[in-house]
Formats: C-alpha cells, sequence, structure tokens
C-alpha cells in the first residue's frame, strides 16, 4: 500500500474506530471525509470530496449512510481506487450503482465485517439446506442501539440471504418484517425478521429454526465495534492490487 486508506465518514463511530485500527495496523491514514461541521480525528487530513479522498488513496473504507452510496460509486470508478463499502440499508438501486463500479475497481461489500458474524452466515446456510422448510420456520431477531437508521439491519438481512440460498429461494419472495396487526398464519417458508432498537447494543442477531418438537438457535453478539473496524482494515489489506470485481468478506477469509 502506498497512499495509504482513506476513511468515508471519518467523523462517525465506525470511521474513527477504522482510523484508529488502521494505525494500530501501520498503515498510513490517506485522509477522510464527512459531513460539513463535524469533527474529524486530530492529525486525519481532510479531503474535499469524496473524488478527492478516492485520488489520494488506495483503498476507500467507507461507513456513511445509504444516500451516498450511487455518488460515491461513481466517484470511486472514476479514480480506479480499491473501496471497502460498509454502509448499510441500501436500497436496489444502490445495490445495482455498486455492483457497476466492481466492474471497474474491487470492492469489499460486507453488512457486517466480523468473523464471527460471517462464520454464522455460512453455518445458516447449511443449516437451512439441512432442515425442511415445511418443518423449520426460520426466524432472525436482531438489536441496536437507539441510533441505528435502518432496519432491519444489515446483518440479518445477509443472515436471511443466507437461510434463502440453502433453501434455494429468493428472500424477496420469503421475507416477512416487522409483522404488526391481523397478519394471518405464518406461510410456509417464509424467513421472518423483526428489529430491536434500545440503549447502546452494538449488535445482537439470533437466527431461530422453530420446529413442533425442538429449537435451533445461533446467537452472535457483538459487544465492542472495533471487531468490525479490525476487519474492515483486514478487508482493506485484501483487497488493494486485486483485480476488478465485487468481494464479500467471506472472500477475504477464505470462506467462500
Ligand atoms: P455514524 O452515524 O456514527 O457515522 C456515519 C458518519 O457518516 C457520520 O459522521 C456522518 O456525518 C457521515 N456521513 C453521512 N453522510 C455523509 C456524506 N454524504 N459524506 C460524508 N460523510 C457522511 O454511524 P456508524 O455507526 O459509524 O455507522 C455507519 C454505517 O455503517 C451505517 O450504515 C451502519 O449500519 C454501518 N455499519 C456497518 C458495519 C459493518 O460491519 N458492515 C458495522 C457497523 C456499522
Amino acid at each position: 500500500m502506498q497512499k495509504g486508506i482513506g476513511v468515508a465518514g471519518i467523523a462517525g463511530r465506525m470511521g474513527q474506530l477504522v482510523a484508529e485500527e488502521a494505525k494500530a495496523a501501520g498503515l498510513p491514514v490517506a485522509g477522510g471525509i464527512d459531513r460539513a461541521g463535524t469533527q474529524p480525528p486530530a492529525g486525519v487530513t481532510l479531503r474535499a470530496d469524496i473524488a478527492d479522498l478516492a485520488a489520494t488513496s488506495d483503498v476507500v473504507v467507507e461507513f456513511t449512510h445509504a444516500s451516498t452510496v450511487q455518488a460515491h460509486a461513481r466517484a470511486i470508478a472514476a479514480a480506479g481506487c480499491a473501496w471497502v463499502l460498509g454502509t448499510t440499508g441500501l436500497s436496489p438501486a444502490d445495490e445495482a450503482a455498486v455492483a457497476e463500479a466492481a466492474r471497474h475497481v474491487a470492492v469489499v461489500h460486507a453488512p457486517n465485517f466480523s468473523p464471527g458474524v460471517n462464520l454464522v452466515i455460512a453455518l445458516a446456510e447449511k443449516m437451512a439446506a439441512a432442515l425442511p422448510a415445511e418443518s423449520y420456520d426460520a426466524e432472525i431477531v436482531e438489536m441496536h442501539h437507539r441510533q441505528k437508521v435502518d432496519a432491519p439491519s444489515g446483518t440479518a438481512v445477509g443472515m436471511g440471504r443466507a437461510v434463502a440460498k440453502g433453501r434455494g429461494v429468493n428472500l424477496a419472495d420469503v421475507m416477512e418484517s416487522g409483522r404488526d396487526g391481523h397478519t394471518g398464519a405464518r406461510k410456509t417458508g417464509a424467513i421472518g425478521f423483526a428489529a430491536l432498537r434500545g440503549g447502546q447494543v452494538v449488535g445482537e442477531h439470533t437466527l431461530l429454526f422453530a420446529a413442533g418438537t425442538e429449537h435451533i438457535a445461533l446467537t452472535h453478539r457483538a459487544f465492542d465495534r472495533r471487531a468490525f473496524a479490525t476487519g474492515a482494515i483486514r478487508a482493506a489489506q485484501w483487497v488493494v492490487g486485486r483485480e476488478p470485481g465485487l468481494y464479500s468478506m467471506m472472500d477475504v477469509l477464505g470462506m467462500a
């Protein structure tokens, strides 16, 4: 790595930790961007905009807001810089913009950079393939801090996608999120989601397979969001110099 790591969202909870973890790993922080009026950590150069940041970095590590994704995807592809994208709550159009950028540059896009969650996602797919959808109802419950703006969490959706893949279906066709009111009986094969918000919970996810005679649950609890920052730095080191393409944290961890 020559120019270093650029951090989009440098003043945010994740951005600050990414800058700290980059320094701890001995990697230069090439600079950062954030919204006007925010305070970047001391010692980090503020860049004018995403184009400036991408031009002065080997890789941009981004934890911002879904509304930035389409413009940032275009700027990063134009600059030819690698991209580690952790922002969640992306729309299908945002996802398409990320895929388009990945035709020009190497992109790691992951809803969760913790190795433990990625292991849970791999296990979720295997369990879903082994447990018949007619008998085992899949439900995903997640809880996060009160500041989180999107629901269900990107990690919960990632777990749901893994269950759907294991069952050979599309998540969009079977997703039941945020049930309320007279919803009728549960549909066979549905994948249910419930989101709790409160306090300062860093991230808790449980995938439950509920049958008539037994329950099987996989739970992951993150106590410190530094787990995501160290994973993102690992992804940044892995992605620099790769061929253009859309990679996942499973690729980074050698679990794909
Ligand atoms: P945060 O609100 O603390 O930080 C977001 C930062 O982005 C803020 O400083 C904000 O000012 C900045 N920002 C917003 N719009 C911007 C723009 N247009 N240009 C530049 N900066 C902009 O939030 P956070 O807890 O750090 O989370 C950020 C995102 O990362 C969320 O989508 C969250 O769900 C996601 N996240 C992902 C993972 C993962 O492992 N993939 C882990 C934690 C959080």
